[in-house]
This record gives structure tokens, C-alpha cells and sequence, in this order.
């Protein structure tokens, strides 16, 4: 191991959440990952970039690895090699370089490909190409008796497992999405460093297009650019299709004074010219439109700044992130846009609405400006929750619930089904030290205090 240190390790995701750490490692290979496995008896939590928003990477004692010397990346004909510690922005610039692209897009580049595939990211390409799960051809896995596994895909698990029911939204990532004989990949992906630790993954990439165009179209109202959103979700040239309402565009005013006054805005990005579509929209004149790689960066700045001021300003304000990431069936979106502000309009809490409309799945983020204001917000995240589900939809669509939010497992699946996963938990980490307070409280027999 690298010299991790002894002493007790702070770690704090991007939501905020805090835990510690009684020491980290940081093995530089595998043998040494095994080795440290084999002979380990405390609670192991692995860390990546720590830019999730559950607290899933923060632990509350035992032993953090971080896997951020498994960095490779072989670049090859349709596929990359990648190890967990690389991060997605390194695997976007060679995959660039090859004129390819790897279709997973989570807004935030900075993250390991290691906590992508733990939370089985999705993002902003997502209702075009799907979420990462869909994206990993070959998965390589390391469990805690320190046995080494490389699963291709296809390669069925070797155990029973019932069918548990998922919401019919077009991306979806809470718990495990259980099938009888599903396969070993399908089961990991997703898993919020709780079955094994993935040390490295081949990946699908695909041919870069010839031509991308893109654009930030601001709309008049709401409901004219929801509309456009219902018309335009099928095109098959579009491959970004994303929400910012006006309180949105006055928080990115803070930091991006450029970003107009105007009721709602999407911002698109689509292989090829045909543009007919955008005729049908009353869209203003002055939306900004781009064919260069410095546009798209441009672009790409502009909606990445809004999680951040988000983050920013509740960590400002002393409180943790309070934002949803649930995700309804396409057709009940506007619905569903429409009850959060029925909700939370009479409150005065101010709030944002933003993200991947595409898929129906927008973040509402509350920014608290006092305790009150804050215990109403945490109650909103719960009520929220309930409501998607009554609407068919996810408590979770691309973040996982990790620590902060697994009470909401129990919203979507019944308790046979919650059984059968820990069942899955069980057979993978028997002395349950993996990502202990993941999705579940963990099983008492190994449970820290704090769990
Ligand atoms: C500004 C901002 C915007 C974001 N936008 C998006 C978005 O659009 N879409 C989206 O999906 N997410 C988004 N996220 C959330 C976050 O970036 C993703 O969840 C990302 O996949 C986390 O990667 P990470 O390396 O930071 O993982 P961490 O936060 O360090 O860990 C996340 C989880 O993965 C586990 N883990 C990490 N590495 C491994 C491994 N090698 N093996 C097993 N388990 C592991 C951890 O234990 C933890 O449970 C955003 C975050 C921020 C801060």
C-alpha cells in the first residue's frame, strides 16, 4: 500500500455528507488490493472522486481505498481499457483523439470511471444512448474473500434471484434491478460499492459524428418549452435534450452574467443540420447556437455551473444538498414539473428546477436560507419521492441512494424484494464490510455504532 497514513482520514462528498475514515489505502495494483483483502476484518469503503451526492463513498469508520492508481486506458477500435481511477474527462480526451466518443455523459467530468460504474451515471445523453450500465462490455471485479473475477457480458449470475418490478422510466438506478439470470455485469454496475470493488472495465465507444450542433434556446414560458421537450424527445438527431428554469437562469446569473432573464431554456446538442424541428418552437432570437468544440465547451461550462452554484450555495448556507434525482415516464413529466411548484411555491423556499428532461428526470434542488426552511426542504425530499412513485416513476434515476437516501427503497419495492437483494448482499460480502450504510442499514452482526 502507499504510505495511506494511520491516522483518522476526513472525507467528505460533494453533498456535503462527512464521515471518517480510521486510515486510507491506496494499493497501487490488484495483488496488493487482494492481499490487504484477504487478511482484512474492518468495514471497507471505496472512495473515487467523491463528487456523488449520497454520502455512498463517505464512510463512517474502517478502511477507505481509493483506487486512483488504477488509471489505464487503452484506447481501441470501437472499446477502451480503463482502470477504475481514471477519470472520465481523461477517457473523453483520448477517446476525442481516436475520433470516438464514450456516450455516458454525467455533467461533472471530474469523476473516476470507478464511481461511474458503481452508480451506474448517466446524464445528459442519457434518454438517447441510456445510462453506463448499457456501456460496459467486459467488467473486472475484486470481492472481499479477495477472489478476482472478469466478467464479459452475458456471463450469468450462478444464483437465484426473483424478478423485482422496475418503474417504467427510461433510466432508473436504485437498488439492484434483479432478474433470474441476469447477468454478472448487469447486477454489478450500479451496485454503490456494495457487492465488489471494479477494478477495471473494457467500455464501448462509438464513432465520433462528422458534424454536432448545439444550442442554448431560451423559450417565453414554461410550458412552451415542455412542450417543445414532448415534441422533440423522439428525434433521432438529438442527443442532449436539457431543462433550466428561470430561477436556474438567475442563479447561473450569479457566477455567468451573460445567462439571459427568461422563463425556461434547453439546452440541445444534435448530429447533423437538419434543424426543421426548431421552426415549430417560439424560441427567442437570441438563443445561442455553436458548431465548434469551443462552443460545446462553452456550453458545457454554462450547464455545469449550475450543480455548482447549487452545491455552493446550500454548503453556504450550512446545510446539505437538497436535491431529488427522481424520474417519471415521459408522458407525465409536465405533471410532474407542475406538482413540485404546487408544492413549493407557497413555502417562499427558493428553488431550482433543472437537468435531463430528455428522460423526464429533472433535480429539484431547494436552497434553504434557514432551519426552518431547511427541516420543510428534507420533508419535500421524501414527499417528492412518494409522488413520483405514484406517478410511476424512480426514487433514484442516475445518483443512487447511497447513505442519505436509502429510506427510500422502501417507497419503490416491496419487502421480499428489499429480502432478495440483501440476499444478493449477503451471498457477495457474507460479513457485510463492503459500503457499510449503502442502500441498507447494514446486518447487525457486523454493524459499526454509526451505521
Ligand atoms: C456538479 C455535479 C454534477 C453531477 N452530475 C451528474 C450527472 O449528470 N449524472 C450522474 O449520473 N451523476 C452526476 N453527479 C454525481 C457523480 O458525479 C456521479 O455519481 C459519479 O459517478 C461519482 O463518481 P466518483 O468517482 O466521484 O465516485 P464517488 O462519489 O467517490 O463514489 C460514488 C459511489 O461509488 C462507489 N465506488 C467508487 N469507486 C468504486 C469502485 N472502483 N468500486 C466499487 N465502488 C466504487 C463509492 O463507494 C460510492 O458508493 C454529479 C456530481 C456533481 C458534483
Amino acid at each position: 500500500m502507499a504510505p495511506g497514513g494511520m491516522k483518522p482520514q476526513p472525507v467528505e462528498d460533494a453533498s456535503g455528507y462527512r464521515g471518517q475514515a480510521d486510515r486510507l489505502l491506496t494499493p497501487v495494483n490488484e495483488a496488493e488490493l487482494v492481499t490487504f483483502l484477504v487478511a482484512n476484518r474492518e468495514p471497507v469503503t471505496v472512495v473515487g472522486a467523491l463528487s456523488g451526492v449520497t454520502g455512498g463513498a463517505v464512510p463512517t469508520t474502517g478502511v477507505a481505498i481509493s483506487l486512483a492508481k488504477f488509471d489505464r486506458c487503452e484506447i481501441g477500435r470501437g472499446m477502451a481499457r480503463v482502470g477504475a481511477g481514471l477519470l472520465l474527462a481523461d477517457l473523453q480526451v483520448a477517446a476525442k483523439a481516436s475520433k470516438q466518443f464514450y456516450a455516458p455523459d454525467p455533467t461533472y467530468n471530474g469523476a473516476s470511471m470507478g464511481g461511474t460504474f458503481a452508480n451506474n451515471a448517466s446524464g445528459s445523453r442519457s434518454f438517447r444512448f441510456g445510462s453506463t450500465r448499457r456501456h460496459v462490455l467486459a467488467l473486472r471485479a475484486v470481492f472481499m474473500d479477495g477472489t478476482v473475477r472478469e466478467f464479459r457480458r452475458g456471463e450469468a449470475i450462478d444464483f437465484d434471484v426473483p424478478r423485482v418490478t422496475v418503474p417504467a422510466t427510461t433510466k432508473h438506478q436504485a437498488g439492484y434491478p434483479l432478474e433470474p439470470g441476469m447477468d454478472w455485469i448487469d447486477v454489478l454496475i450500479g451496485s454503490e460499492g456494495t457487492l465488489a470493488i471494479l477494478t477495471e472495465a473494457t467500455v464501448r465507444l462509438l464513432p465520433a459524428p462528422a458534424e454536432l450542433l448545439s444550442g442554448v434556446l431560451f423559450f417565453p414560458s414554461e410550458a412552451a418549452a415542455l412542450a417543445a421537450v414532448d415534441a422533440w424527445r423522439t428525434l433521432p438527431q438529438l442527443r442532449m435534450l436539457e431543462y433550466f428554469d428561470a430561477e436556474s437562469l438567475n442563479l447561473l446569473r450569479e457566477v455567468i452574467p451573460e445567462s439571459p432573464r427568461c422563463a425556461a431554456a434547453l439546452l440541445i446538442e444534435q448530429e447533423g443540420d437538419d434543424t426543421g424541428y426548431l421552426d415549430s418552437a417560439p424560441i427567442d432570437e437570441a438563443s445561442w447556437f455553436g458548431t465548434t468544440d469551443a462552443d460545446r465547451e462553452r456550453f458545457r461550462k454554462f450547464r455545469h455551473a449550475l450543480p455548482e452554484r447549487v452545491n455552493d450555495t446550500v454548503r453556504r448556507n450550512g446545510y446539505l444538498k437538497m436535491g431529488t434525482d427522481y424520474a417519471v415516464p415521459p408522458g407525465r413529466n409536465a405533471e410532474m414539473i407542475a406538482r413540485y411548484r404546487e408544492m413549493l411555491d407557497p413555502t417562499g423556499i427558493r428553488y431550482v428546477i433543472y437537468g435531463h428532461i430528455g428522460d423526464a428526470h429533472v433535480h429539484v434542488n431547494m436552497l434553504p436560507a434557514t432551519a426552518e426552511q431547511a427541516r420543510q426542504s428534507q420533508r419535500f425530499l421524501h414527499d417528492f419521492a412518494h409522488e413520483a412513485v405514484l406517478r410511476g416513476g424512480t426514487v433514484g434515476a442516475e445518483h443512487g441512494l447511497g447513505k442519505r437516501k436509502r429510506d427510500l427503497l422502501s417507497l419503490l419495492y416491496s419487502g421480499p424484494e428489499i429480502e432478495a437483494m440483501k440476499a444478493v448482499k449477503r451471498r457477495l460480502d457474507p460479513r457485510w464490510l463492503l459500503g457499510q450504510g449503502n442502500l441498507f442499514p447494514c446486518e447487525p452482526a457486523s454493524c459499526s455504532p454509526s451505521c
